[in-house]
């Protein structure tokens, strides 16, 4: 039998929602991910349907929100049976009943979009963690497969295998009632929303398509209560004895059952292993709150994990996974324990019903209390000392306007929300203030996580909120730093960005990563546009970037076919890019660039913002020096230099503190060749602009440089000729002509944080051309 060794990052066990969501969360924040699923083919049954205010607005934050269809606002809800009203300050309030197959389709397109990896069929039998490492062994279609990472997280559910491998203790409450359930056609019943009755509890809601859901819990049923194996003629029994009525003549098309066992892991991580969702925590799903804990626990988890194996993770970032989610879990458990009790309890619980029922009805604080412990919306983490009212708090959903980062008191930015500013993933850095001092501050204090944190400037456009000031936010929406009212603008602000993303002398650096990607570091969350990238080195740029993690934009003129091709070639690898053309070198031609690329940009992640800009377009001349017209001239200089400035100029509006711009010089600044003195010199402008602007933008921690190709393949028909491909070769210390992408593996390490100390600069690319 064989026995295949694949290494990892993280492997999650379950391709349900929460697996689907922590997978993303962790390709966006740059690890490498497998995801193992027992099930060949995705669910057809939809366990849990309802997302919770912050389910939405989470999938809002990465942009995943709009593709689920328009929300409804349905506000009315209900605790233990009683009518609540789930209205609160968020753009999405109440609840929305979206079927769990068509929540997790979404979440698995995101993620793999991403590059993760889904493996189905697949089924874990084993797991041994050793000191470097947790190996699984997994089941799959006949043969074993042994996966090696460093973490490993279950989210396979009530039953989790995870769970049972790594020991995990799981104490609680065993089940004292069963709810059978049942989606029947060929029914003809009335209504019921939550109907107490004499012999028990009854709920019947017809869909759209015909089909009704029947839900009862006989209180004077004697069998041990289950959650599995359960026949349509038991609930058909159980229904009648309830309400009367006959539904035995329908056709079920579904049946289970839950009962209210209680249950929490008593550590959500061992080390090198991790539970979540209902892996972590059992409980009756009563008001849909388990699928939306789960998938918050996931959201936590995400980024922290992601951080800890890129070896960036700060100190005890980590272990704030199990205290921050096993304290809302058991929060949470708690509530849908005594909705149980208020739901299926028999007349024992009218008079806590009666009580329960006035204090709603008649005390708003009561409601808004309820409402927010059953949307998530009032989860406070404890994230150190402070007395600002949003500390610990999710950043509400703001619709605010950004500003010129070096002039934040102008009119000159987008529309957006809060919101639409955390869908890069990474930390955020939120300046309301409007104070155009504050801005140069804040950017100079937190300039050594730029990398991981953006600064943006933005004024709130719906009123000033209270709590409007500059925030600190987490990649999971959560503020951890919110400047002191009348003290210094930054206090504290340099120790909330150590504990929360790291050593500023050791974030940048990251843990070699699988799955074809480099040690260089990832760009993954970054966005980058490559001009002329339709072929050439420009198109082994685009690729590479697209490689490790960036969103492409493929830039092209003419060849919209082999921009096209660029494009499909970056997704068919698992990438994320997308085409945008305008002629270089003509009047309006930034324009038209950037009405197409931040339209691409907007699209994909909810914002303009741009982290790497790669001049590469160029014409050549060709044409000796006396017989060049000042037409060619003009235009070799349109294209070749005038052209990459103003992009520069037009792109500083979308760079973010951090950012990086290549420029695409040539070898010919450094040798003589008659024949291109024009294009020589169109290069040697390029060289100057890196210079001058590297002095420019330092101080934003953006960098600039030129890197000087030599003779390099690009499809010329002259490189299909032997003898004069020898001659061009024999200009290189290294006897070839270069190949596209030994300069796009160049381009990738000026765009990676690694080169985070080179600015200005002239890399020569030549392969040794310029030696002598
Ligand atoms: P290439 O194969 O000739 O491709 C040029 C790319 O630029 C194409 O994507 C083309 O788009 C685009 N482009 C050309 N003119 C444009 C315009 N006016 N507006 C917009 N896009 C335009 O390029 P390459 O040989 O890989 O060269 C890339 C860069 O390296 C250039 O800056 C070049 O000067 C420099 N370089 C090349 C060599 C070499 O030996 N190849 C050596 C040193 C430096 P369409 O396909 O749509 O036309």
């Amino acid at each position: 039998m064989a026995r295949t060794y694949t290494e990892t990052q993280v492997i999650v066990v379950g391709a349900g929602p929460v697996g689907l969501l922590l997978a993303g969360e962790l390709r966006l924040a740059g690890a490498d991910v497998v995801v193992i699923e027992r099930l060949t083919e995705p669910t057809t049954e939809s366990r849990a349907s309802t997302l919770h205010a912050r389910t939405m607005e989470i999938l809002d934050s990465r942009g995943l929100l709009d593709g689920l269809g328009a929300v409804p606002q349905e506000t009315r809800g209900h605790f233990g049976g009683l009518p609540l009203d789930l209205t609160l300050p968020t753009p999405y309030p109440g609840q929305w009943k979206v079927p769990q197959i068509r929540t997790e389709e979404l979440l698995a397109e995101w993620a793999t979009g991403l590059g993760a990896v889904i493996l189905r069929g697949h089924e874990l039998r084993g797991l041994t963690v050793t000191g470097d490492h947790a190996e699984a062994e997994v089941a799959a279609g006949g043969e074993v497969v042994h996966l090696r990472a460093k973490c490993v997280v279950g989210c396979d559910g009530e039953n989790s295998t995870v769970r049972r491998l790594g020991g995990f203790a799981f104490p609680g409450a065993a089940a004292g009632r069963e709810l059978l359930r049942a989606d029947v056609d060929g029914i003809d019943i009335p209504g019921r929303r939550f109907e107490r009755l004499p012999g028990g509890l009854a709920i019947a809601a017809r869909r759209p398509d015909g089909v009704t859901r029947v839900m009862v819990c006989d209180f004077g049923s004697t069998a041990e209560p289950r959650s599995e194996n359960v026949e349509f003629h038991e609930i058909a029994d159980a229904w009648k004895r309830v309400t009367g009525e006959d539904i035995s003549g329908g056709t079920p098309l579904w049946v289970n059952a839950f009962t209210d066992a209680s249950r929490q892991a008593e550590q959500y991580r061992d080390y090198r292993l991790f539970l979540a969702g209902d892996a972590a925590h059992q409980q009756m799903p009563i008001g849909g709150q388990a699928l939306n804990l789960g998938l918050q626990d996931a959201f936590n988890l995400g980024w922290k994990l992601a951080a800890q194996v890129q070896g960036r993770g700060p100190e005890g970032l980590l272990d704030s996974y199990h205290s921050e989610r096993h304290a809302v879990g058991q929060r949470t458990l708690s509530n849908i324990r005594a909705q149980a009790l208020l739901l299926l309890g028999g007349s024992e619980v009218d008079a806590a019903r009666e009580v329960m029922g006035e204090l709603i009805d008649e005390h708003d604080e009561v409601r808004s209390h309820l409402a927010g412990m059953i949307s998530g919306l009032d989860v406070r983490y404890d994230v150190g000392a402070g007395d600002h009212p949003l500390l610990g708090l999710r950043l509400p959903h703001w619709p605010v306007r950004t500003g010129d980062p070096q002039h934040p008191g102008e009119d000159s930015g987008e529309d957006t929300t809060t919101a639409a500013l955390l869908r890069p993933g990474g930390g955020l850095l939120l300046d309301l203030t409007g104070d155009a001092g504050h801005g140069d501050l804040l950017r100079s204090a937190a300039a050594p996580w730029s990398r991981l944190v953006r600064t943006v400037t933005a004024r709130p456009t719906g009123g000033t909120p209270a709590g409007a000031t500059t925030v600190l936010v987490r990649p999971d929406g959560h503020v951890v730093w919110a400047a002191p009212a009348g003290g210094a603008p930054t206090e504290g602000l340099t120790r909330a960005l150590t504990r929360w993303f790291g050593e500023p002398a050791t974030h940048q650096t990251t843990a070699p990563a699988t799955n074809g990607r480099t040690d260089m570091g990832s760009l993954s969350g970054k966005t980058a546009l490559v001009t002329g990238s339709s072929r050439g080195m420009g198109r082994a740029t685009a690729i590479r970037l697209a490689k490790e993690g960036a969103l492409v934009a493929v830039h092209y003129t003419s060849n919209e076919d082999a921009a096209n091709e660029v494009v499909a070639t970056i997704e068919k690898d698992g990438g994320r890019a997308f085409a945008v053309r305008a002629e270089l070198g003509v009047p309006g031609d930034v324009h038209e660039l950037f009405l197409g690329l931040e339209q691409g940009l907007k699209e994909r992640t909810g914002t303009t913002t741009l982290d790497i800009l790669v001049n590469n377009a160029g014409v050549m001349g060709g044409v000796a020096a006396e017989d060049t017209t000042p037409e060619q001239f003009d235009r070799l200089f349109a294209v070749n230099a005038k052209a990459p400035f103003f992009l520069i100029q037009r792109a500083l509006k979308n760079l973010p503190d951090g950012g990086r711009i290549v420029n695409i010089s040539s070898g010919l600044t450094r040798v003589a060749n008659p024949e291109e003195i024009a294009y020589a010199m169109t290069k040697g402008a390029v060289e100057q602009l890196a210079r001058h602007f590297a002095k420019l933008l330092g101080p934003r921690n953006i960098t600039i440089n030129s890197v000087a190709p030599g003779i390099t393949r690009n499809g010329n028909p002259a490189f299909d000729i032997p003898e004069v491909v020898d001659q061009m070769a024999a200009l290189s210390a290294f006897n070839r002509v270069g190949e596209p992408q030994d300069v796009a593996d160049v381009v990738a390490f000026l765009a990676s944080a690694d080169a985070r100390w080179v600015t200005g600069a002239f890399i020569d690319a030549t392969g040794g051309t310029l030696l002598g």
